[in-house]
């Protein structure tokens, strides 16, 4: 490698193993892993649950995933992080924090995933949520409207609604200001789960439930 190449370097450490590793300065999306080993593993994930307690676990099987989120009644608030949540301090009380769930969509080797870790982490501890997920899967980029619209393989928000549990005494709203988010989730016809198609600069808690 030439040196004017070993300029545009830079060393940080990975966010999984702890070990240095060099990346590229100039590159568009920051990697969180290290290439020599973490990224191959956390390449492979459709999910993380992000609890109570910094409790977190990955899951790179769908049954297992699925079998999980089974487990897991009562979530009836699913809020998308970014510009949805997030235009909330992570102190602020929701009306039905102990039910709320953030669902963030992140690609799984990058910066943007830890941070929304953290920032769930933190929405955990003050009780504004009770957990969160991490999602790895969306529609693809230069798919047709009707694959985006429609996506819901494991990975994807739509997949993660079908399957965390919905009693019919219960009345659930998912809530995203990414339209293929929205639209997926709406095009699964979950029968008692509203979905909002979150507006910028709109307040969250007129939007949500009472
Ligand atoms: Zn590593």
């Amino acid at each position: 490698m030439s040196k004017t190449k070993q300029k545009k370097k830079q060393s940080v450490l990975c966010q999984q193993c702890g070990d240095a590793f060099e990346t590229s300065a100039t590159t568009r999306v920051t990697m969180a892993f290290c290439k020599a080993r973490c990224r191959k593993v956390r390449n492979k994930d459709l999910m993380t649950y992000v609890g109570p307690g910094e409790r977190l676990v990955h899951f790179q099987h769908a049954a297992k995933a699925e079998a999980f989120l089974q487990t897991l009644p009562g979530l009836t608030v699913r809020l998308d992080l970014h510009k949805v949540l997030d235009t909330l301090e992570p102190n602020v009380p929701l009306p039905n924090s102990a039910h709320t769930c953030a669902i963030s969509y992140v690609g799984p080797l990058t910066v943007t995933r830890v941070k929304a870790r953290k920032d769930m982490q933190a929405r955990i501890a003050s009780g504004q949520l009770a957990c969160g997920f991490l999602v790895y899967k969306r529609g693809p980029r230069k798919g047709t409207d009707a694959e985006r619209n429609t996506f819901r393989a494991p990975g994807s928000k739509a997949w993660v609604n079908m399957h965390l549990p919905l009693a019919s005494s219960e009345i659930g709203v998912f809530v995203d200001d990414g339209y293929d988010h929205y639209a997926s989730v709406t095009a699964l016809k979950l029968p008692n789960l509203f979905t909002v198609h979150f507006q910028d600069g709109a307040n969250l808690l007129a939007v949500l439930p009472a």
